[in-house]
């Protein structure tokens, strides 16, 4: 523990009792939970349709249509054109306050569905040459359709809340090959202002196999920043027979790559977050004889706390050049940043897992093991203070091990988990304007 996290919690515990003790729950929380169950059968209508007719990233215009209907029904200002196919909805209750923005994704995946429901898509796209199915795979459909439950149940308290409401329904999570994702994209091109986001919540149906209705989350890094690199060692080429005549890269680069592993495993601090370092493609030579000119490598770097990201980008470009230095040849480095780690503010996290907690129940995980997958969701979290968490979707009694995980042809939420979501959103965006 840090020094300053001790004062931290001294302080914490010379406070007299009432001054941490959770606020009671406000007189509108009942309101919400009765909101979210009358606007669920139309959650589930919703879902289903959305099912059923699932867009690939940048493609959701029928999503959008109907996101952009039903929004302008309940009274919200509609606003469309932003990254494609993006809507965004603005509940303003004439009262000044924060302005808190929710986000759902849209897309679906290019994946053929067997799930058997009987609302399963029967789309199919033209994908490298040939048909594949096209899939709410990753459970964005529920993403889209507790939005808009959660859009009416907000709408329908607007005369209590003070600030501004905005939802942003985003297309393209999954992203598009060497194309800036959905997210990215949207932040370029002002989301987060006009009016300024003062937090931003939202969440992830799966993920891990929990079971229906369970909330898990974490402060800090959620999910996993993952960067990319790629190294070409330059030497001189000449006769296997002859190393001294030139110089050598393969044995540079075996050196690198022995040079990499030691820099999660010696120099990085992993009581502050774990790290990976993997070097996934080697390529070097042609003949048992000859010392190639160049020898090429490729590898991922997964992190969960930025600045630690930061460290091993650095460490990573140093242990090569030096290394290559040290033998009289060279390394050039270069990366290409994937998504960044999904941070979760952890003064915001502390001070919304009450609003979960009131969902949830024993069902909240207030502080699970961070996941190694990654989330688009995290480029908002760069800009401003913002929590994402999970909504277990497997159902009771399921066996976990067997559980068909997000992106599987067999993956099949459970639709219980809906109106745990509905609350829980609304809970966060009331609670949050009001300072509950
Ligand atoms: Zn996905
Ligand atoms: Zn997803």
């Amino acid at each position: 523990m840090k020094p300053g996290r001790w004062i931290a919690a001294l302080l914490l515990c010379s406070l007299p009792a009432a001054a941490v003790a959770q606020p009671a729950p406000a007189r509108y929380h009942a309101q919400i939970d009765a909101e979210a169950a009358k606007v669920l059968p139309e959650v589930v209508n919703w879902r289903r349709d959305l099912h059923a007719h699932p867009e690939l990233a940048f493609q959701e215009r029928r999503t959008a249509d109907l996101v952009a209907q039903e929004l302008g029904r309940m009274g919200y200002e509609v606003t469309r054109g932003l990254a494609e196919t993006a809507v965004i909805g603005l509940l303003k209750t004439g009262r000044p306050g924060p302005v808190v923005a929710l986000r759902a994704d849209m897309d679906g995946l290019p994946v053929t569905e067997d799930t058997g429901l009987a609302f399963a898509s029967r789309e199919r796209v033209q994908a490298g040459g040939k048909e594949v199915g096209v899939m709410h795979a990753c459970g964005h459909d529920m993403h889209v359709a507790m939005l808009l439950g959660v859009a009416r149940v907000l709408a329908a308290m607007r005369g209590q809340l003070p600030g501004t409401v905005k939802l942003v329904f985003q297309p393209a999570e999954e992203g598009v090959a060497n194309e800036p994702n959905g997210a990215e994209r949207l932040v370029k091109a002002g989301v987060l202002e006009n009016p300024k986001v003062s937090a931003m919540f939202g969440l992830h149906v799966g993920i891990t196999p929990q079971p229906t209705g369970t909330i898990s989350t974490r402060a800090r890094g959620l999910m996993a920043g993952g960067d990319t690199f790629e190294i070409v060692v330059r030497g001189r080429q000449t006769h296997g027979a002859l190393p001294w005549n030139g110089v050598d890269p393969v044995v540079v680069a075996a050196q690198i790559v022995l040079g990499l592993q030691t820099i999660v495993s010696r120099q990085t601090d992993l009581t502050v977050a774990p790290a990976v370092i993997t070097v996934g493609t080697l390529h070097a030579g042609e003949r048992p004889n000859i010392v190639p000119g160049e020898v090429r490598m490729s590898g991922t770097i997964r992190s969960f706390d930025p600045a630690v990201r930061e460290q091993l980008l650095l460490q990573v470009r140093r242990t090569a050049e030096h290394l290559a230095l040290s033998a009289g040849a060279t390394a050039g480095v270069s990366f290409d940043a994937g998504y960044p780690v999904t941070w979760n503010d952890p003064a915001l996290t502390a001070k919304m897992l009450p609003s979960l907690r009131r969902v949830a129940g024993a069902r909240l995980l207030g502080d699970v093991a961070p996941s190694t997958t990654a989330e688009d969701f995290s480029y908002y979290g760069r800009h401003v203070p913002s929590m994402l968490f999970f909504l277990g979707v497997n159902p009771p009694g399921a066996d976990p091990a067997q559980w068909a995980a997000n992106h599987s042809p067999r993956f099949n939420p459970d639709e219980a988990a809906l109106l745990t979501g509905v609350r829980a959103l609304a809970s966060l965006a009331a609670d949050y304007l009001t300072g509950n």
